[in-house]
Parts: C-alpha cells; sequence; structure tokens
C-alpha cells in the first residue's frame, strides 16, 4: 500500500506556496494537488481561467448511475493586511495545536482534508455507488472566477449533493447569501475653486446618490435563515485639489443579497433609482445558496454531525460567499453544506491559522458523508 499524506501534512505543503490572489498564480498549487490525486489513480483535469489561474476537477470514479458527491472549494488566498504578522505567513509553522499561515483557515486546511480522504479511498480499491468529484479552484477571493469559468465548461456535471470546505469550525452551514458589488462614477466639469459656478460639481452628484442610497428600499422579504438583504458605500473618492471643481468622483457599493432576489432585476433597480448621472458598474455578482434543512440529506449531515460534535445541529448560515455560487447550479441544484476545519473568525486576518484537531476531525466528517453516500 502506498503511503498516504496526512492531511496536516498536505495543508503544511500547500500553505508555503503563495497563492495570493492578486494576482492569484494557483497553478503550482494546483499541480502539486492533482500529482497526488492522479498518483493514486484518480482522474484529474485542469482548467486555466487566465494564463497561471490553474483549477482542477478530479474525480475517483465510482460504478453504477448515482449522481456524484462533490467537494469545492478554493487554493487562492487574500493578501497579507497591512498589519505585520509574527509568525511566517508562508511558514506553516504549528505552535500549540495551530497551524499558521495565509490560507490555512481559508481553506487549504480544507483542500487538504478532502484530497487526504480521496487518497486514502482510492487507496482501499474498491469502487462506489457514485463518483466522489472535487473542484479545486482558483481566483474566488475576487469573485468566484476560477468555479464560474469550470461552470461554463461544463467540467463539473451533475451531483447528488456538494460540500463546500469553507471555514465554519466544522459546523454545518446550510447556506449564504450573494453579493453584488458596484463601482458608480460621476462627472462633472472642473473649473477654479473660486468660480464654481463655472464648473459641475461631480462630489456633489456622488454625495447626493450616496445619501439616497442609505434609504433605499430592497423591497423583499426577509429571507428565514439568512435575515435581511442589505446596503453599504464602503468607499468614496473625488477630486484632484482643495481649489478646483471635480470633474470626477466615485464610491462602490455591497449589496449582499438573499438566495431567491433577482439581481439583475436588483442591478436595474438600482441603475433607475440612481439616475442617468451615476455610470453603475458592477465589479462582482455571485448568487446566494440555500437548502431547506428538511432536505433528506441535509438530515443525514445533520445526523453524523450530532454524533460528532455530541449536540443537536440547528439550521444556520454562513456569512460570506463561496465558490457554492458557481458550482451548486453547475451540478444541477443539489442539497449543498458548507463544512471546513478553518475558525470562521480567522479567515482574512494576521496569523491567521487552523487548529490542527479541526483537520482531523473534518477528514472524519469528510470521509462519513463519502462512504455513506458512495456505499463504502
Ligand atoms: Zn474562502
Amino acid at each position: 500500500m502506498a503511503v498516504i499524506p496526512s492531511a496536516l501534512e498536505i495543508t503544511r505543503d500547500i500553505v508555503r506556496m503563495d497563492t495570493r490572489n492578486p494576482p492569484g498564480r494557483e497553478i503550482e498549487c494546483a499541480t502539486y494537488l492533482g500529482n497526488l490525486l492522479s498518483g493514486a489513480g484518480i482522474e484529474v483535469n485542469y482548467y486555466e481561467f487566465a494564463k497561471d489561474r490553474t483549477s482542477l476537477v478530479a474525480r475517483l470514479k465510482g460504478e453504477g448511475d448515482k449522481p456524484a458527491i462533490c467537494f469545492g472549494g478554493h487554493i487562492d488566498v487574500v493578501p497579507l493586511g497591512t498589519k505585520d504578522w509574527t509568525v511566517d505567513p508562508f511558514g506553516a509553522e504549528i505552535k500549540d495545536g495551530k497551524l499558521y499561515g495565509r490560507g490555512s483557515t481559508d481553506m487549504k486546511a480544507g483542500i487538504a482534508a478532502f484530497v487526504h480522504t480521496a487518497l486514502k479511498l482510492a487507496n482501499e480499491g474498491r469502487k462506489g455507488k457514485a463518483d466522489m468529484v472535487m473542484a479545486i479552484c482558483a481566483g474566488e477571493e475576487t469573485g468566484c472566477e476560477g468555479s464560474f469559468h469550470l461552470a461554463e465548461v461544463d467540467a463539473l456535471g451533475e451531483a447528488g449533493c456538494v460540500v463546500i470546505c469553507e471555514p465554519t469550525s466544522n459546523y454545518p452551514m446550510i447556506g449564504h447569501k450573494g453579493a453584488l458589488w458596484l463601482r458608480v462614477e460621476t462627472k462633472g466639469k472642473t473649473s477654479h475653486g473660486s468660480m464654481p459656478e463655472q464648473g459641475d460639481n461631480a462630489i456633489y452628484k456622488a454625495a447626493r446618490s450616496v445619501s439616497k442610497l442609505e434609504d433605499f428600499d430592497f423591497n423583499i422579504a426577509p429571507h428565514e435563515l439568512l435575515g435581511k438583504s442589505t446596503l453599504n458605500v464602503g468607499m468614496f473618492n473625488g477630486g484632484l485639489n482643495l481649489n478646483s471643481v471635480p470633474d470626477h468622483s466615485e464610491f462602490t457599493i455591497d449589496i449582499r443579497t438573499l438566495p431567491d432576489q433577482n439581481r439583475e432585476k436588483l442591478l436595474d433597480g438600482i441603475k433607475g433609482y440612481l439616475g442617468a448621472e451615476n455610470k453603475v458598474e458592477s465589479l462582482v455578482n455571485v448568487g446566494g445558496v440555500h437548502t431547506p434543512h428538511e432536505d433528506p440529506w441535509i438530515q443525514d449531515v445533520y445526523q453524523v454531525m450530532e454524533a460528532l460534535l455530541d449536540e443537536p445541529i440547528e439550521p444556520r448560515g454562513a456569512p460570506y460567499f463561496t465558490d457554492a455560487a458557481a458550482i451548486k447550479p453547475a451540478c444541477g441544484h443539489p442539497p449543498t453544506i458548507i463544512i471546513g476545519p478553518g475558525e470562521m473568525k480567522m479567515a482574512h486576518q494576521t496569523d491567521e491559522y487552523c487548529p490542527v484537531d479541526h483537520i482531523d476531525q473534518a477528514v472524519e466528517i469528510y470521509e462519513t458523508l463519502t462512504r455513506r453516500w458512495c456505499g463504502l
């Protein structure tokens, strides 16, 4: 029997690979994981949405026509931030039961846990009733480009259930909101600051739009699990110097949408609400997801997790968006759970870490779910 690297070893190896996005450059990490998987006889295909922006889809084949169980996640990580780290962000050091490094929590530990699970199952050599598919995506942090690309080229095929391994401290989440991120630009005419009547002030226009947005009504009922749709203006820029009338101003809008909300209609609504003086450009547009907790597979997951965590599981949603926005529809909208070893509060933080024991627990969870689904 081949020696299989542990999930912890795989996590450490890939945390040491710099996949900061921007610029991304996931190719090295994708190839490392692809080689591990194909070395165990698992089918691997690579997909690039841009140069060196590599995603991969791996498939541990079963027999029969039951649709696959699909695991998904991303291998890009966010930049380091402005604060100094007290550890090497690409050192994968272990201290006091914590594995430190950028991407340890979000979400290379989750990726490593399902890759290790697949290697272990492949090594057993038995065929399950369904395939185990792994969608390992580039470019999630900047709007799920990698997973949307996989959907576009039809790389995934049908699945019966989806497990997204984003950080939840191994608590099962059954949904998350979507996001619509916009840049709005206003234009005017410059003139000397002592003669403002000869100009047209772009900042005044933008300021009027921003205050109007404070009262924007989504006109949609709150979601049973995820609550209300929200809006935030996070950036505002304009003007070049104190004594000129500004001819340009821009600001951004971060809208968190509900799973059933029509984002195209919403975008048109915002454009109409702000008026023609505002040029609205969409930067990120990803949907929310939700599977009702009554779904039989979700109930099955809850049962597994109740035994493992030794507590009753309540329906919860995640605050962030994930690759599920692309993967769930691409797989034919099967029930989808978000569960992973990372600590939600450590995502995108300075001195990011993942508890080592969570990684082992995630392996146990992914293995149990795959064995139950595939009858292994
Ligand atoms: Zn993430």
